[in-house]
């Protein structure tokens, strides 16, 4: 069997050469009322639309080498492979769907979140006038594309989260959720009789595996999957997505949870439904949850399904106000 080893991508010194930021660039936080993220959040945008988190590359590359070789899952995961090596080097979107445009961001006391939306709005519509991203976001009723990536009306779209927190700096997250994968996405309220699924793990497991194999292929598979045991339909929802900026292979805090995503990472890939749902060993390449409190008569899991090509990172402006992407 010949091993796919990890692909050779730029350096980064390279990707750094081809930053927006000017070299030096530095936040003032001690002016937090008037500081200017646009620009760094550009260059996150550009970073991630075209490079694929490193956990991700080696979760894919380590189960590349699991598959038979000449198997259709080794030749499909090959192809993801190489899409990851070319989009690098191109600086080229990862897939032509740039996803719905998620934010999250941490930040301390005296920052206008009033601003730093419009901020955030105007990198995005920068960005998809770059053709880093792709018009995503579209009238419902009519179809209708403003090609700029921005919902006039509610504001629905980028998608920003805020949270007020202690620790000096700001930290901004992005997470580029296709729309095939957040098809396949599922709700379930336990208990749910027609999977014999109860209120507690067991049941919980029954309703990821029903998910799972009602995905089959679609949603574009390897998928992650990010789940939330309790909230309510909406606060459930958000924090399956949350959960998902986790990475790969790093421990859930509750070892009682940990220890069920491991064994279900490993039930699922015995589905058979494989990359792209060619069959094969490679069905999920990790499950996330998180669990949260619930109204006493409300017990909801809510999943959300991530793509292979997950595309995440964090933007940190460290006490010092320095731009570290990661
Ligand atoms: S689900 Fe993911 S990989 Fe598939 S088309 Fe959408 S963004 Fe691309």
């Amino acid at each position: 069997m010949t091993a796919c080893s990890l692909p050779n991508l730029t350096s980064l010194e390279t990707v750094e050469s081809k930053s927006v930021l000017p070299k030096g660039w530095k936040a003032d936080l001690s002016n937090l009322a008037n500081l200017d993220l646009t620009l760094p959040v550009i260059e996150l945008i550009r970073r991630t639309t075209s490079r694929l988190p490193q956990d991700i590359i080696e979760s894919l590359v380590a189960h590349r080498n699991l598959e038979a070789e000449g198997s259709r899952a080794a030749n499909t995961l090959d192809t993801m492979i190489e899409n990851v090596t070319l989009a690098d080097e191109h600086v080229s979107p990862l897939c032509q769907d740039t996803g719905t445009v998620i934010f999250w961001v941490r930040h301390p006391f005296g920052l206008s979140q009033r601003k730093v939306k419009e901020q955030i709005r105007k990198a995005v519509a920068e960005c998809t006038s770059r053709s880093w991203l792709r018009p995503n976001c579209v009238e419902s009723l009519s179809g209708k594309n403003p090609g700029n990536n921005m919902d006039p009306f509610g504001e629905g779209h980028p998608v920003i989260h805020f949270e007020e927190r202690e620790e000096p700096g700001i930290e901004i997250s992005i997470m580029l959720k296709g729309g095939g994968c957040e098809n396949v996405g599922a709700q379930y309220r336990l208990p749910e009789a027609s999977l014999g699924a109860g209120r507690d793990l067991g049941g919980v497991r029954k309703c990821i595996i029903d998910a799972v194999t009602k995905a089959q292929g679609q949603g574009c598979s390897p998928g992650i999957l990010g789940v939330a045991i309790g909230g309510d339909r909406v606060t459930g929802f958000e924090r399956s997505k949350e959960v998902i900026l986790r990475k790969l292979g790093s421990a859930n805090p509750d070892p009682k949870l940990d220890a069920f995503e491991k064994k279900l990472t490993e039930e699922l890939n015995t589905l058979g439904i494989g990359p792209m749902g060619y069959g094969g060993g490679t069905t999920v390449l990790g499950v996330l949850v998180s669990e949260m409190f619930r109204h006493p008569a409300s017990f909801f899991v809510s999943i959300s399904y991530m793509c292979w090509s997950s595309r995440r990172m964090d933007l940190v402006l460290d006490g010092t106000g320095n731009a570290l992407y990661r």
